[in-house]
């Protein structure tokens, strides 16, 4: 005896979720499996925004000069080139969509004119009060699933297996709550299972200079997914792109979000100068981090973002910070030369004025950044994002051996790869997720017809 189910989809992270209200609002019945006691995977822990382009809020702001097209020439840019196009192309034209399709559902998204590292034009959407954009969203998919009927999410239900008869997806294997076995049938699988960043093992494997970094990620992070695809006739791609933050606090593993650099804040190092243009992409930050001597920096961040923003007020809660009323406690604080501190903050703040930074070319400045007292926090770079995974199409479908899609097998999320190339820039995951999580929800109910 087995359970029917039309749809069956792997992981409660942001691409499961809006990959089962996309079936469920199309009509389909969804049973959402997630292994761990808790639903939202590392889209609980994302923090910073969406990108998406010309939409309604960046118009209003106006920003008029963004298109599909840019937006996939950054992605790629971020990624060196290694992105497939059809996959950065499909996110561009679609992440609008996907943008409108979260306020259809009551998301309290605004535009930010803050510009993410690797964005050309300022695309980052988000909570309205500047909080993490993860949290807002999952809250928003669980009520929303709870509220319309089709879907059912069972966590503490791991899937072993994905079945597979005569060439077609059949259904899926599972170890319930109660640690006992159980078969669901259904046509089609979207897989959303996320990455491996909390895999160690897996990560030091591909890439040994790795070993003993920190990680960003949920600890389910496991990479089991991609496993799960591979033995139902998946194809992998990039497996060894896998993404360092610059911006990570040591040991902790607390991530300071990308979008205080976009905000204005920046970063110096332990002799009290800035190293690099803050707002490029992030494995060259990182890389400009582990250069300086002590392979750790400080990011500078004041009052005047503190007060008007949730994030930067949660990482002085979190004790994460050390504050300082003037230059001279502030270096004292940190343990930097004052003078040079104090040097910085004035070339900065003439940056500002100037709006040109002779220095390291950082091309906005948002705010003088100035206004004490002022914060910092001390970072390094620490395992973010697996770019690389199961190999998909522009419909989400999982390419198979043949180079043909495995019939009934999608996937979405951070267990793909090809979208994000050699590096993901700040908003991709986001957009990521939503856009290609629709995508696979849509494919797969179009599958099942
Ligand atoms: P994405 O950002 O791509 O949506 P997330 O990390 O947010 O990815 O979510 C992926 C979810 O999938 C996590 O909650 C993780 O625990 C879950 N997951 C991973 N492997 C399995 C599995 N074999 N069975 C059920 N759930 C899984």
């Amino acid at each position: 005896f087995a359970e029917e189910t039309d749809l069956v989809v792997v992981g409660s992270g942001g691409a499961g979720m809006s990959a089962a209200l996309t079936a469920a609002q199309a009509g389909k019945k969804v049973i959402m499996l997630e292994k761990m006691p808790i639903i939202g995977g590392n889209t609980n822990r994302a923090e910073g925004g969406m990108n998406a382009a010309r939409t309604l809020q960046q118009l209003e702001n106006g920003i008029t000069h963004d298109s599909a097209m840019t937006m996939s020439l950054d992605a790629q840019k971020g990624g060196h080139y290694l992105n497939n196009p059809e996959l950065t192309l499909a996110l561009g034209e679609n992440a609008k969509e996907a943008e409108a399709w979260m306020l259809s559902l009551g998301a309290d998204f605004c535009h930010r004119m803050g510009r993410g590292g690797g964005q050309s034009v300022a695309r980052g959407h988000g909570p309205c009060d500047g909080s993490a954009v993860g949290a807002h969203i999952m809250k928003l998919f669980y009520k929303t699933a709870k509220s319309i009927p089709g879907i059912e999410i069972r966590p503490s239900n791991k899937v072993t297996e994905v079945i597979v008869k005569d060439g077609k997806v059949a259904g899926v294997k599972v170890i319930g709550k109660d640690k006992k076995e159980y078969t669901i049938d259904s046509k089609a699988v979207v897989l959303a299972t996320g990455g491996f960043g909390a895999n160690a093992k897996m990560i030091e494997s591909l890439r040994p200079e790795y070993k003993g970094f920190a990680t960003t990620n949920h600890p389910g992070a496991l990479g089991e997914g991609i496993d799960l695809g591979l033995r139902a006739g998946a194809t992998l791609v990039d497996m060894r792109e896998i993404q360092a933050h610059p911006t990570v606090v040591p040991v902790k593993g607390i991530l300071i979000s990308e979008s205080m650099r976009g905000r204005g804040a920046y970063l110096v190092n332990q002799d009290g100068k800035r190293f690099i243009n803050e707002l490029l992409p992030r494995d060259i930050v990182a890389a400009g981090v582990l250069a300086q001597p002590t392979g750790k920096a400080w990011i500078l961040i004041d009052n005047a973002l503190v007060q008007k923003n949730k994030l930067a007020q949660g990482y002085i809660q979190q004790g994460l910070a050390v504050k300082g009323n003037n230059v001279e406690e502030l270096a004292k604080g940190i343990g930097v030369p004052a003078a040079n501190l104090k040097a910085t903050m004035e070339q900065y703040a003439k940056a500002f004025e100037t709006k040109k930074d002779e220095a390291f070319g950082r091309p906005e400045m948002i705010t003088p950044n100035n206004v004490f007292p002022m914060y910092a926090i001390q970072i390094t770079p620490a395992i973010h994002h697996t770019m690389g995974g199961l190999r998909i199409n522009k419909n989400a479908e999982v390419i198979g051996v043949t180079a043909k899609p495995v019939p009934g097998l999608f996937a979405a999320g951070e267990v793909t790869g090809g979208v994000h190339g050699g590096n993901r820039i700040g908003g991709n995951a986001v957009a990521d997720i939503i856009t290609f999580g629709r995508i696979a929800g849509k494919s797969a109910a179009d599958y099942i017809k």
